[in-house]
């Protein structure tokens, strides 16, 4: 799944290849994730149009066309982008191919079939699902410690459910999560009100930190578009493998329907405070 330092990349990369060129040719080849919410047929209104920029809006990425259409792909877990220098590739996963002047195409793959690619208007950009509700971006001025703080103040979420829920802090996935919540030294399953105020703002620091850190990664790796890029993970898909800092040896746990991945020993489980018992008295 591609994740925010990924999807940095990919946006970096596609604004150096495609923006200021025009579009020649769009195929549909699976009509099934796409949600078009112009009148006309594609055909009709995308070749000709020049992209002006590509973005990255929470786990979205943005295209930007020029008479403010837009198209909006949302990768979600499989979702794939590849450059194609010759017309080529075609099996079910090929979902998008956006051709331009300049012979290349830009091509949309996805072999769960679980992302959507929009075609919309600026106007319409507030209808695309989980769009407008994004929260602050963690790469944004606006994640400053005190916003994370006091949204960290007003939540009694389990951390990692908190981290990835996009509503407050936008965007990290399953992957990051991991990440940061190893680099705070803080179990996956501890609640957000078990954390006192130096655990809180050790967390604001390993968000920023990991993020920084997994762009620069991926960014250094230099992958083609399409390559994931997770041989730099310290704890993510490693159970079993030794903690690159104690030597512990690496858990996974399940965290509301997520699979973490920790070490017992950099991150162990929150004392039991009195609140614990509470908790678990009046929830049942
Ligand atoms: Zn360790």
């Amino acid at each position: 799944m591609p994740e925010l330092p990924d999807l940095e990349h990919i946006v970096a990369i596609l604004n150096d290849e495609f923006a200021q060129l025009r579009i020649s040719e769009i195929e549909v080849l699976n009509p099934i994730i796409f949600r078009v919410l112009v009148s006309k047929p594609l055909d009709d209104i995308l070749p000709g149009k020049v992209v002006q920029s590509f973005r990255r809006h929470g786990p979205f990425v943005v295209i930007n066309l020029s008479d403010d259409l837009f198209i909006v792909v949302h990768p979600m877990l499989a979702g794939r982008f590849y450059i194609e220098q010759d017309k080529t590739g075609k099996n079910t996963a090929y979902c998008l191919r956006v051709r331009f002047d300049a012979g290349k195409s830009l091509v949309y793959h996805d072999s769960k079939q679980m992302g959507k690619i929009y075609i919309l208007r600026k106007e319409d950009l507030d209808q695309i699902p989980r769009f407008a509700t994004q929260g602050v971006d963690v790469l944004s001025a606006d994640f400053t410690e005190a916003f994370f703080l006091n949204a960290i103040a007003n939540t009694r979420k389990q951390v990692r459910v908190f981290l990835m829920e996009q509503e407050t802090v936008s965007a990290i996935g399953n992957a990051y999560a991991d990440e940061i919540l190893f680099a705070a030294g803080i179990h996956p399953k501890t609640f957000s009100y078990q954390l006192d105020a130096g655990q809180q703002k050790t967390l604001y620091r390993a968000v920023n930190e990991v993020m920084a850190w997994g762009i620069e990664m991926v960014k250094n790796a230099g992958k083609p578009l399409q390559d994931k890029v997770r041989t730099h993970m310290k704890v993510r898909n490693r159970q079993g493998e030794p903690c690159p800092v104690c030597g512990t040896t690496i858990r996974k746990a399940g965290v509301r329907g997520y699979d973490a991945f920790f070490c017992p020993k950099c991150q162990p489980p929150q004392r039991s405070q009195f609140i614990d018992w509470s908790i678990q008295n009046a929830g049942g």
